[in-house]
């Protein structure tokens, strides 16, 4: 992109909600059944049906607007939304237009080495539609309706950001606090978080906007950075050209990486939007909302705070941690498992709480990043990991040592203590035995000590080798210099 403009982007999100029934009717709310099983009369949008609203959506909407910060609107109202597609037998969609449930509130996002808000516009509740299926079928296309009337939030950005980076990160903090307060699973494989991007470009310094495009459906955070650089090339070249950004509705191919034409705004569909009015305008009751706030977990950016605090490290490390709920649960409990080790061994648990923090951010992370959630589990659950490193603690095991077992742990999926055990491997921190080790190296090697003591210093790391070797690789390295210049006596 030419250096002169800035980019802006706002997001809108479809989240699926976490209830067990769809939004209007008993239908179940549940992915991958056989098409159309999960189906009745009024999610197929058969005339003269009345849709009843599911509570159960209603508060996953309120715990969301409480975790975000959102204005909760005591009063909202359904809309019938209109446009025909296959996979919209009622020929309109029932949402909320002038009247959402929730406006306002924020999303912090890591912006370079500062954090910043991203402002959301509003968010409002809406039933999904059906499915189109092409794949396998020829010379037509089917319809699942098993989606149609299942239950979602849309969350609409203010255009806030300025970079591919901090869209994604906006996208991960959101479905972070979408997963942790039980309001969605945020499973992008199953669409049940999808978002479209809307990209302009101005120059830098100007405070009006320029003509944006929306790139629709993204599922994966890879497939928004790559669209958003592509977007921005793409725009800046055709304004360079002196040529003007059409407003239109892009889709994103993920073969090429390249954004294509959809439709252009000046189709823009004509919604003809009136209240609907088979559902009531939604009343909340106000002790409903308290009673929801009572019960939500801590926020993200809470938590950053307090793990960065209660265990000394970076925000921005600790930020990692809790993006990856998973991370920061399995140190939770690695931590209490340390507890146990230090009170039975007698040493101050903060000494084992820094290196296991360490040890997972760079070792355990670095198997995560490569094998997923499998390295939390099973042969290398917190519990062994704490024993790994409560060893390590105790001196009784060198930190390289504990560094190989785990990397012999994750690919051979043995436990650390059953490589340890396979392997023999432990430390000697015995000052007697390290010493008598010294005694014997120095009597087998009079010559070279001898030159040592004439200045030639790089004998030092001769004579630890020889004593590293006699003890079988399991002399504790500081203690063995340590002693070893003791007895040469320089
Ligand atoms: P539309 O009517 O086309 O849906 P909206 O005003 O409802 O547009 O905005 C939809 C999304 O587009 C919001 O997330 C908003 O922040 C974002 N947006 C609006 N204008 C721009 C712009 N010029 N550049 C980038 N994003 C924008
Ligand atoms: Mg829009
Ligand atoms: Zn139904």
């Amino acid at each position: 992109m030419s250096p002169s403009f800035e980019m802006v982007v706002g997001l809108e999100v479809h989240s699926q909600l976490l209830t067990h029934a769809k939004l209007f009717c008993g239908c179940e709310n549940r992915f991958g059944a056989p098409p159309n099983t999960l189906t009745c009369p009024v999610c197929l949008g058969h005339p003269g049906v009345l849709p009843v609203l599911n509570e159960a959506a209603v508060r996953l909407g309120i715990r969301l607007g409480l975790s975000l910060g959102c204005t909760i609107h005591h009063r909202s109202v359904f809309d019938r939304k209109h446009y025909f597609y296959p996979d919209l037998p009622k020929g309109y969609q029932i949402s909320q237009f002038t009247y959402p449930l929730l406006t306002g509130g924020a999303i912090p996002v890591r912006s370079g080495p500062e954090v910043r808000d991203i402002r959301l516009h509003r968010i409002h509740m809406e039933e999904d539609a059906g499915k189109n299926l092409h794949a396998g079928i020829r010379d037509a296309s089917h319809v699942d309706l098993n989606r149609a009337g299942v239950p979602l939030l849309e969350i609409v950005s203010e255009p806030d950001i300025r970079t591919p980076e901090e869209a994604v990160d906006y996208l991960k903090k959101l479905r972070q606090i979408l997963r942790s307060t039980g309001v969605s699973d945020g499973n992008m494989e199953e669409g049940s978080f999808r978002c479209d991007a809307n990209v302009s470009l101005r120059p830098i310094g100007s405070s009006t906007f320029g003509t944006k495009v929306e790139i629709k459906n993204m599922n994966s955070f890879r497939f928004v950075h790559k669209a958003l650089v592509f977007e921005v090339e793409r725009q800046s070249e055709l304004l360079e050209r002196g040529e003007r950004v059409v407003s239109e509705t892009r889709l994103f191919d993920s073969h090429t990486g390249r954004t294509l034409p959809m439709r252009s705004k000046e189709e823009a569909l004509d919604y003809r939007y009136f209240p609907e009015p088979d559902i009531p305008p939604l009343v909340l009751d106000p002790e409903w909302i308290e009673k929801e706030k009572a019960s939500l977990p801590e926020l993200p950016q809470e938590r950053i705070l307090r793990i960065s605090r209660e265990f000394g490290i970076g925000e921005a490390e600790a930020e990692i941690l809790v993006v990856e709920e998973e991370l920061a649960r399995y140190l939770d409990e690695a931590r209490e498992a340390l507890r146990g080790h230090s009170e039975k061994g007698g040493w101050p648990l903060e000494k084992g709480v820094a290196r296991l923090v360490n040890f997972l951010l760079t070792e355990v992370l670095r198997e995560w990043n490569r094998k997923g959630v499998q390295v939390l589990g099973d042969s290398l659950s917190s519990a062994e990991i704490a024993h790994l490193l409560a060893l390590v603690t105790e001196e009784r095991l060198s930190l390289s040592q504990a560094k190989d077992v785990y990397a012999i742990a994750v690919e051979s999926g043995k436990s650390p203590r059953k490589v340890i055990e396979e392997r023999n491997l432990s430390q000697e921190s015995g000052e007697e035995t390290i010493g008598r080790w010294i005694v014997e190296v120095l009597a087998e090697n009079p010559s070279e000590v001898q030159s040592y003591r004439d200045g030639k210093d790089r004998l030092f790391g001769f004579l630890v080798g020889q004593v590293m070797k006699k003890s079988g690789g399991k002399a504790n390295p500081q203690k063995l210099n340590h002693l070893l210049k003791e007895a040469l006596g320089r």
